[in-house]
């Protein structure tokens, strides 16, 4: 697989991934949030997100000033991260669908706020990020350059990192014993394993 054509694959799964979320963010506008949690910390998190995920991958599709960092494309990397990608696209469009207006970007509790823990809940507590992870790895994998490849699993990593933890802290607050059950019964990111 030549450059090019892992720049559309990663392109295209890109633009489908934002088609899945647009009409999520409309939605979200729509439910006041009642509860916003680490805004200063969410907001840098943003900003690191954006670069990681969206400003450097596509300063490498559209632009030579990454070239230097760049290395040979492999074809097996380029049909595992198509596969990735994939399953990161229907993991996604799941979540989305099963958190329907609970959903926010940050983290934040909406009006009339429920704990959701059935569909593709009912398997893993955050499939969202599970579906990040997949997205970031195929990010790596697409694109053949260790700056624009990488830095999407830095970023995402870093946010996981600080967030996770956070946002479980926040859905025992609002939901307790409830939430304490269902963090029981099922992993964070993989069924049955993690
Ligand atoms: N961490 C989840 C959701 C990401 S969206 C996932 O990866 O699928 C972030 C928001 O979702 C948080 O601000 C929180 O309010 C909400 N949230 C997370 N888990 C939830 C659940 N089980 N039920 C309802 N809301 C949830």
């Amino acid at each position: 697989m030549d450059t090019l054509t892992l720049k559309v694959l990663f392109t295209v799964g890109f633009l489908s991934a934002w088609a899945i979320r647009i009409p999520y963010q409309k939605q979200n506008k729509q439910h006041k949030a009642v509860v916003a949690r680490q805004v200063r910390q969410e907001q840098c998190l943003f900003v690191l997100i954006y670069l990681g995920m969206v400003l450097l991958p596509f300063l490498y599709v559209f632009s030579p000033w990454l070239s230097p960092a760049d290395y040979r494309p492999s074809v097996w990397a380029g049909a595992l991260g198509v596969i990735l990608f994939t399953m990161a696209l229907w993991l996604l469009w799941r979540a989305h669908y099963d958190l329907g207006k609970n959903w926010s970007p940050t983290l934040e509790l909406r009006e009339g706020h429920t704990l959701i823990s059935s569909g593709i809940y009912q398997h893993i507590r955050h499939p969202m990020y599970s579906a990040f992870w997949l997205w970031n790895g195929a990010q790596a994998l697409l694109l053949p350059n260790w700056i624009a490849g990488l830095d999407g699993l830095i970023a995402f990593g870093l946010t996981y990192l600080l967030r996770i933890s956070q946002e479980e802290q926040m859905l025992l607050e609002q939901f307790g014993d409830g939430y304490r059950a269902y963090m029981q019964r099922t992993k964070r990111l993989i069924p049955y394993l993690f």
